[in-house]
């Protein structure tokens, strides 16, 4: 015998088991919101061409180090990576466009005819500091055009991104819109960057020195108060481009302006990820949000995406893939006031309120459930409750037109009162005559 004392079992706090800081569920009216912007999406993207696919969750490292570039927050500093017991070192998927083109070279896609045209949609993780419109748990809606370098690509992507934010209610949309070349012209592009940059090291702040040596072109992209009037003199992109640049540019705006979508060049917008070329652009509401305390809050990027003609390479591709794609950050949406709620189709209103009284017909119910089930009547039901009273006052607050109600006696005479909610009135259903009298019911509620 020992004496040792049995180990006590420690009593879990609540702040120990609380869902991880800037992850949320979703319950209810807001799954539901969530749901029917997926499927209005969905819906919209099918009509342009595209097709579903969903990627794992988890992708091997290299897929997102190889990619996204050296000196890009999202890769050094925001990526959830861990090592599974058997040693492979995988990423929770920060975004979802290497994914998406690791599949296409993984299942051949080349041999397909071009472009292959998806949709996504789903959870994303980064290690931000959670704030407004940033958390680390996040959803996005994105649209990908694989194996075209055509510039009408562009403008398509741009153009379902669009559509869809619209019926989602966002009527004052701007794309804010820019090229930043390819590797014809990015290398004199970032020279005369870091050129005039150099020129300024003493106005720069501590992460824009580090941005020079890294990766220049974010230093268009600095937040920092410090670094904002040095932008204004910076050489533009645009002014760098090389010919097929600048005629895929032109083109892409001619698209816009022939669809009436609102757009703004945007000179310092270049995306931060390694893996652009040519278009990238974000997509802003322009309708003024204010806080609590009357101020102007600025606007958040709903959405963006670009040209990615060479990530494919760093995949591991042979030959290049041209590509374009844009995701939108659906969790911007939902909690924008501007935002317009969606029904989703799983969400239908409760026709018949479903009331049993009574053992017997507490077992019977579920075949009434299933009848009302196959004639695709909804319902509500509370089968957990027992008295009248109490189900009938909840098939009140239901709001459902008519109550079907099975008590002891309806048990044994295999037959159902079905109520009229407005009218009061009532008659007795044989269960065989159930399916056709609910068809009836349909037709009258239609
Ligand atoms: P990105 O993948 O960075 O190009 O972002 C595309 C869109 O996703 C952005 O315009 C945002 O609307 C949204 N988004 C990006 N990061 C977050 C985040 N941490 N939290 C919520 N939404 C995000």
């Amino acid at each position: 015998m020992t004496n040792e004392k049995p180990e006590k079992k420690k009593k879990v706090r609540e702040d120990e088991i609380a869902s991880p800081k800037g992850m949320r569920d979703l319950i209810g009216k807001e799954y539901h919101a969530y749901q029917g912007f997926f499927e209005k999406a969905a819906d919209i993207a099918g009509y342009y061409g595209f097709r579903p696919i969903e990627t794992p969750i988890l992708e091997r490292e290299p897929v997102f180090t190889s990619s996204l570039g050296v000196g890009t927050d999202i890769r050094d500093k925001e990526m959830y990576t861990l090592k599974t017991k058997g040693g492979d070192h995988l990423v929770m998927r920060p975004e979802g466009t290497a994914g998406i083109m690791r599949a296409y070279i993984e299942h051949g896609m080349q041999a397909q005819p071009q472009p292959v045209m998806f949709y996504n949609y789903g959870p994303y993780f980064r290690h931000e500091n959670p704030q407004r419109g940033r958390l680390r748990e996040f959803r996005q809606f994105g649209l990908e055009i694989l194996g075209t370098p055509k510039s009408i690509a562009d403008a398509l992507a741009i153009r379902t991104m669009t559509l869809i934010l619209d019926e989602a209610g966002f009527k004052n949309l701007t794309v804010e819109i820019n090229s930043i070349g390819d590797k014809t012209c990015r290398g004199g592009y970032l020279r005369a960057l870091t050129g005039y940059y150099k020129k300024h090291l003493s106005e720069l702040c501590p992460d824009c020195h580090e941005r020079l040596k890294t990766n220049p072109l974010r230093l268009l992209d600095c937040k920092n108060a410090k670094c904002q009037d040095l932008k204004i003199d910076a050489p533009t992109s645009i002014s760098s481009l090389c010919n097929d640049c600048r005629h895929h540019f032109k083109e892409v705006i001619e698209y816009l302006e022939a669809m009436n979508i609102s757009y703004r060049i945007n000179n310092n917008l270049v995306r931060g990820l390694d893996y652009y070329t040519r278009t990238v652009f974000e997509v802003v509401d322009n309708t003024v949000e204010t806080s609590e305390s009357g101020e102007v809050v600025p606007p958040l990027s709903l959405g963006g995406g670009g040209r990615y003609d060479y990530l494919a390479k760093a995949l591991g591709s042979k030959k290049d893939i041209p590509a374009v794609g844009c995701a939108i950050g659906v969790d911007r949406v939902i909690m924008s006031p501007t935002h317009k709620t969606l029904d989703p189709r799983i969400l239908k209103k409760p026709k018949v309120y479903f009331i049993q009284l009574g053992s017997e017909a507490k077992l019977k119910s579920f075949t009434i459930i299933e009848t009302l089930r196959k004639a695709h009547v909804p319902i509500a039901q509370s089968l957990s409750k027992d008295g009248l009273a109490q189900q009938l006052a909840i098939a009140e607050r239901s709001g459902a037109p008519y109550t079907i109600i099975f008590g002891q006696k309806e048990a044994l005479d295999d037959t159902v009162i079905a109520r009229n909610m407005e009218t009061r009135s009532q008659e007795t259903v044989k269960l065989s005559d159930l399916p056709d009298f609910v068809k009836h019911l349909k037709d009258e509620l239609r």
